[in-house]
C-alpha cells in the first residue's frame, strides 16, 4: 500500500470517528430547529457555544490556538455533516473557518495569530470576509472600498455587500484598494464609523446574517493589516477562496446528498397508479441520476482532500474543478428531489423546499459556474494540449 492511501485511510477512519459525533450533534441540536432559524432569520447564541465548545468554529485550526487540527478531509465531512442540516450554519465554518481562519493563518503575523485565532476557536470572536459590493462581485480585483493612510493606521470608506454573517460577526476581514494597490485589513466591527444592516428574506441562508456595511471614515491600526499592503489580492484573496471553494465544494455535496436521502425515502412511500412511484422508470431515472451525481461529487471533494493534504500542486484546480461540480450537482439533484415529491415538494414541512433554495446560491458564491469554467478551461487548455 502506498503511503498516500495508507494515510488517506486512516485520516477516513479517524474522521469515521469524529463524524459519528458530529452526527449526534447536529441530529440533537441542529435538525429540530433549521426551519425556525430560517423563519426568524438568525442563529441563537446558544448553538453558536455550542458549536465553539465542540471545537467546530475552529475545526482546521491548529490545536495551539483551540483549534481540532482537523485535516483536509476531515475538515471536508465537517462542513458536509452540518451543511446537510441547515446550509445557514455551515456558512458559519465557511466564512469563519475557511475564509478569514486560513487567510489568518498563512498570512497573519505572530501577533495577529495569537490576537485573534484564540477568540475565534472560542465563538467569542466571530469572523467575516467583506469582499464584495453593490457594484462589484465577480470582477473582485476592482473593488471601490477605499482605504488611505492616515497617523499610525488606515482609513476605510465604501460599501460592502452580501456579507455572510456581517450584522453579526465582531471582526471583518474587508479588503480595499487605494490608486491600483489592493489591501485586506483585520476590522473590529464595533470600530466607530461602521453600519451595517442585515438583508432580510434571501432565498439562501436566511440565518446567516447576511448584511450590508457601510464604512464611514473607519480607522484601522497599521498592525490589523493582513499580509503586505499591495497583496490584498493575490495573496489573501486567493487564499480565502481557494479555502472557500473547498468549502462550498463539500456544502453543494452536502445538499446533494441530503437530496437524495429526501428522494428515496419519498420515492419508497408514494403510491400513484396503484404502487410506489419508486416502480415508475422515470422516477428512477432521477435516483439514479442523483446517485451518480452524488458519487461523483464525493469522489471529487475526497480528490480534492488528499492533494490538499499532500500540498500537491494540482490541489487548487481539483478544488475548483469540485467546487464547480458539486455546485452544480447540488441543483439538479435537489431539483428533481422536489419534482419526486410533486406538489408536498413546495411545502416547508419537506425538507427538499429548503435544500431547492439553498442549493442556488453555491453556483454564485466563491466564484460562480461561468468564472471558475474559465479557470478550468485554461487549465484544461494546458494540461491537455499535446
Ligand atoms: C447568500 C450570499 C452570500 C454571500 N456571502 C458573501 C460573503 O460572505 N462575502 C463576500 O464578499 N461576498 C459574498 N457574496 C457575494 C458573492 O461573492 C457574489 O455574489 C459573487 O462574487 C458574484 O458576484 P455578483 O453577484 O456581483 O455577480 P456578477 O459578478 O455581477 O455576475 C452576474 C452574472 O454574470 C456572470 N459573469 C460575470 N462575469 C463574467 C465573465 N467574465 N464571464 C462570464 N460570465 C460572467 C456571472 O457568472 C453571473 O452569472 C454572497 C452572495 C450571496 C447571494
Amino acid at each position: 500500500m502506498s503511503e498516500t492511501v495508507a494515510q488517506t485511510i486512516s485520516s477516513a477512519e479517524e474522521a469515521a470517528f469524529q463524524i459519528d459525533r458530529v452526527r449526534q450533534f447536529v441530529d440533537k441540536e441542529i435538525r429540530p430547529y433549521t426551519s425556525e432559524f430560517d423563519k426568524e432569520q438568525l442563529i441563537p447564541e446558544t448553538l453558536i457555544k455550542k458549536l465553539a465548545n465542540n471545537g467546530y468554529l475552529a475545526g482546521n485550526f491548529p490545536k495551539v490556538y483551540g483549534g481540532l487540527e482537523l485535516g483536509p478531509l476531515d475538515y471536508g465531512r465537517l462542513t458536509e455533516e452540518i451543511g446537510r442540516v441547515s446550509p445557514a450554519v455551515r456558512s458559519v465554518l465557511t466564512v469563519h473557518c475557511s475564509l478569514v481562519g486560513e487567510s489568518l493563518l498563512r498570512w497573519g503575523n505572530t501577533e495577529q495569530k495569537e490576537k485573534f485565532l484564540p477568540g475565534m476557536a472560542s465563538g467569542d470572536t466571530l469572523a467575516a470576509f467583506a469582499l464584495s459590493e453593490p457594484s462589484v462581485g465577480s470582477d473582485a480585483r476592482n473593488v471601490e472600498t477605499s482605504y488611505t493612510k492616515a497617523d499610525k493606521g488606515y482609513l476605510i470608506n465604501g460599501k460592502k455587500k452580501w456579507i455572510t454573517m456581517g450584522a453579526r460577526a465582531d471582526l471583518l476581514l474587508v479588503i480595499a484598494s487605494c490608486e491600483d494597490q489592493v489591501s485586506a485589513f483585520l476590522v473590529d466591527s464595533n470600530t466607530e464609523g461602521i453600519k451595517r444592516s442585515q438583508i432580510m428574506d434571501l432565498m439562501a441562508g436566511r440565518a446567516a446574517y447576511t448584511a450590508e456595511i457601510e464604512f464611514d471614515n473607519v480607522f484601522v491600526p497599521e498592525n490589523h493589516l493582513l499580509g503586505n499592503e499591495g497583496g490584498g489580492f493575490t495573496y489573501i484573496v486567493n487564499t480565502a477562496l481557494d479555502h472557500g471553494r473547498y468549502s462550498i465544494a463539500w456544502a453543494g455535496l452536502a445538499v446533494a446528498q441530503e437530496a437524495l436521502h429526501a428522494m428515496v425515502k419519498y420515492a419508497r412511500k408514494r403510491k400513484q397508479f396503484g404502487t410506489g412511484i419508486y416502480n415508475h422508470q422515470l422516477v428512477q431515472e432521477m435516483i439514479s441520476n442523483a446517485v451518480v451525481n452524488v458519487e461523483a461529487a464525493r469522489a471529487l471533494c475526497t480528490k480534492a482532500a488528499t492533494l490538499r493534504e499532500e500540498q500537491h500542486e494540482d490541489a487548487t484546480i481539483q478544488t475548483t474543478i469540485a467546487k464547480q461540480f458539486a455546485s452544480k450537482i447540488a441543483n439538479s439533484v435537489a431539483n428533481d428531489a422536489l419534482q419526486v415529491h410533486g406538489a408536498n415538494g413546495f411545502s416547508a414541512e419537506f425538507i427538499v423546499e429548503q435544500l431547492y433554495r439553498e442549493a442556488k446560491v453555491f453556483e454564485v458564491i466563491e466564484g460562480s459556474t461561468q468564472i471558475l469554467q474559465q479557470v478550468i478551461a485554461r487549465h484544461g487548455l494546458t494540461r491537455f494540449h499535446k
